[in-house]
């Protein structure tokens, strides 16, 4: 049954809606007046955006709220030790042409916008994001086709930004087009937050458009249960129906998720909705970001104690994302030893059993 249209449903108009400023946060939620001053000074310095459904997703206007964390911006953000960084991973050194970034052979990212619905304040782009919202144009993608063309060890493309998905169909389409029309990429990605942040963004007509570039793999970023309403549910809802393989990375983040028991919420919930967890990752050494950070020890027990209680269709994977080496996996060692033939494991619970190897 169609549902009634109202102007909040269309995704063009939580673009325009978005609040922008530091003044329009104070004006939506008043009990903020006495942290003003830090508030507007983190704004300066890294711009806010958040879409009227995300906001009504905050219960409380305090850092204590984990949507509220998400979005907001905070004086935390203004202090930091000298080992966080504006591009922490290195991306500007690994440009090899303007909007792609190469850190594997096989598999490139491309910016295909620097705008976001709502700006992550752990953000690890926020160099590029938000500052000047700008689409990749037509003589960038050129560039970075006739790039790709030369380089046939590439089998995927992931298409991020900025989220792709805050492209009109038309733009969008231009770049799957473009990146399509090269015959040794096999496989493309999408990275989004849409379904969490702008999940009006998943119409039908987007959803046919992005039919003619199977396969397409989706990869959105869900941090916490409370992302999971009924209308992102809806949304990939949508996605599955069409058939597009959808993955999740969560970012682990003080005060959001650093707790077995919400991430075992945020995982099953995804997995209800057909979406894979795959990654989880250690927050970055973004500039701004020290109060989101957890210590990767805590990280371990928070995984050991999820491996205990979900099954492996609902475990991503715990990675740490570096500048040398790329994504490494963090794992408790679960390979504690070997002596002679007999090799000795550690289960989550710390049990241990031995296993024999063969001749
Ligand atoms: C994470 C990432 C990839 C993809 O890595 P996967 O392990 O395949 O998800 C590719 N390029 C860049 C720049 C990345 O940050």
């Amino acid at each position: 049954m169609p549902k009634p249209r109202t102007p909040e449903s269309d995704w063009r108009w939580q673009m325009r809606h978005r609040i922008r400023s530091a003044a329009e946060l104070l004006a939506r939620f008043p009990g903020l007046r006495a942290q003003a001053a830090g508030l507007g000074r983190a704004a300066a310095r890294f711009p806010l955006a958040i879409t009227p459904y995300y906001a009504a997703l905050i219960r409380r206007a305090a850092d204590t709220d984990p949507i509220f964390r998400l979005a907001i911006p905070q004086a935390a953000e203004l202090c930091g030790p000298p080992h966080l960084a504006a591009d922490p991973l290195d991306e500007e050194r690994h440009t090899p042409v303007p909007g792609l970034i190469r850190r594997y052979p096989d598999r490139e990212l491309i910016l295909a916008t620097t705008t976001c619905a709502t700006y992550c304040r752990h953000c690890d782009r926020q160099r590029l994001a938000g500052a000047r919202e700008a689409a990749l144009t037509p003589a960038a993608l050129r560039r970075i086709v006739a790039w790709l063309r030369r380089h046939p060890e590439v089998r995927e493309v992931i298409v991020s930004g900025g989220d792709p998905l805050t492209l009109p169909d038309a733009a969008l389409a231009r770049i799957l087009g473009a990146i399509r029309a090269v015959p040794h990429v096999a496989v493309v990605r999408l990275g989004t937050r849409a379904p969490a942040t702008l999940p009006q963004r998943i119409t039908p007509g987007l959803v046919r458009m992005l039919r003619h570039h199977q396969p397409l793999w989706i990869i959105t970023q869900f941090n916490h249960p409370r992302e999971l309403t009924p209308a992102a549910r809806e949304a990939l809802a949508r996605l599955a129906d069409a058939g597009f393989p959808l993955g999740n990375q969560a970012v682990l983040l003080r005060g959001v998720n650093d707790s077995a028991v919400v991430l075992e919420e945020l995982f099953h919930g995804l997995v209800r909705n057909r979406v894979r967890p795959y990654y989880l990752f250690q927050c970055e050494l973004i500039r701004g970001g020290e109060h989101f950070r957890v210590p990767i020890r805590h990280g371990l027990e928070i995984m050991d104690r999820l491996r205990g209680r979900l099954g492996g269709l609902a475990l991503p994977t715990y990675v740490l994302d570096t500048p040398a080496a790329g994504k490494i996996p963090l794992t408790a060692g679960t390979v504690v030893g070997t002596a002679g033939r007999r090799t000795t494991l550690r289960s989550a619970a710390g049990l241990r059993v031995e296993y024999p190897e063969p001749d």
